[in-house]
């Protein structure tokens, strides 16, 4: 993991190799971040396990003494909050209401799909639930005080699990998004639970609301424009008009996906299945119920 720093007392959290599988179109490891106060610390993604956790901390106590006053998980992934177990129980836990009790409630199917994404062995096993002490509720949105620096915690609508938080402050024009952007191009949306409709509003209201000089730290990946978000917006509305027509011409969902091929946004190492198998088939579902 390394630490890059966006302004003062602003810092982004990556893989290693996250900038160069983002340029080859592969998919990289949970990026996070740090905001440093005159009264404390505030963190972005908890990790996937110990390991990962205590990497993030050593990259905190390398640049302040301050304490974690609070970490933020921006959705209910086990690689965004697996390691909240790991942190000083002094630290309070930001999440979503609809993240605490998925997490609550679900944990062995979200433990089962993080076995299945990051294999066995890697301490995803040991982990138990830590969910959060600071809820922010539907359409609601939540203001930290670091002191010197204020964090703004906001839930622009469902953009992936219906939990979905994003991380502004505002004086670095920092936005941290989480996995509704993966990652910039031509890294692709997953929606894993469908809902393109609410999902391509939501990232039409980020893009509206960021000046046009910030920068997204998204989910998995290096910093990226907000210019850059367009990507993903124009390949949810593609995806939206494509699969439309398709119903509209009575097509199959197996035709569906021949016919809805979108090559303008190829160069993703997942494209097969993310697009083929996983977005194309959600979108025909959501779209057919009308
Ligand atoms: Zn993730």
């Amino acid at each position: 993991m390394i630490s890059e720093k966006l302004a003062t007392d602003v810092y982004a959290h990556y893989a290693k190799d996250a900038k160069e599988l983002n340029a080859k179109g592969g998919a990289a490891a949970t990026s996070g971040g740090l905001i440093v106060g005159n009264k404390g610390a505030l963190l972005i993604e908890t990790m996937l396990n110990k390991r990962l956790n205590e990497q993030v901390l050593q990259l905190t106590r390398e640049v302040t003494p301050q304490p974690v006053l609070y970490a933020i998980n921006t959705s209910s992934h086990g690689d965004h909050c697996y390691g909240n177990m790991y942190l000083s129980e002094n630290t309070k836990i930001i999440q979503h209401i609809n993240t605490k009790n998925y997490a609550d409630n679900h944990l062995s199917e979200d433990k089962a799909f993080m076995l299945k994404n990051f294999g066995a062995g890697r301490g995803i096993e040991e982990i138990k639930a830590r969910t959060g002490d600071l809820l922010v509720t539907a359409g609601g949105s939540i203001t930290l005080d670091l002191g010197d620096k204020l964090v703004e915690v906001i839930d622009f609508g469902f953009a992936q699990t219906g939990g979905d938080l994003f991380v502004w402050q505002p004086d670095s024009k920092v936005l941290w998004s989480g996995n509704p952007v993966v990652a910039g191009k031509p890294a692709l949306p997953w929606l894993l639970d469908g809902h393109l409709v609410e999902t391509l509003e939501t990232l039409k209201k980020v893009h509206a609301f960021l000046p046009a000089d910030a920068r997204i730290i998204p989910g998995h990946g290096v910093a990226m424009k907000r210019e850059d978000l367009k990507w993903h917006i124009d390949y949810l509305a593609a995806v939206k008009k494509n699969v439309q027509d398709a119903i509209d011409q009575g097509l199959s969902l197996e035709e569906t996906v021949k016919q809805v091929t979108t090559p303008e946004f190829g160069g993703y190492a997942l494209f097969g299945w993310i697009h083929s198998d996983l977005n194309v088939p959600a979108v025909y579902k959501d779209l057919s119920k009308k």
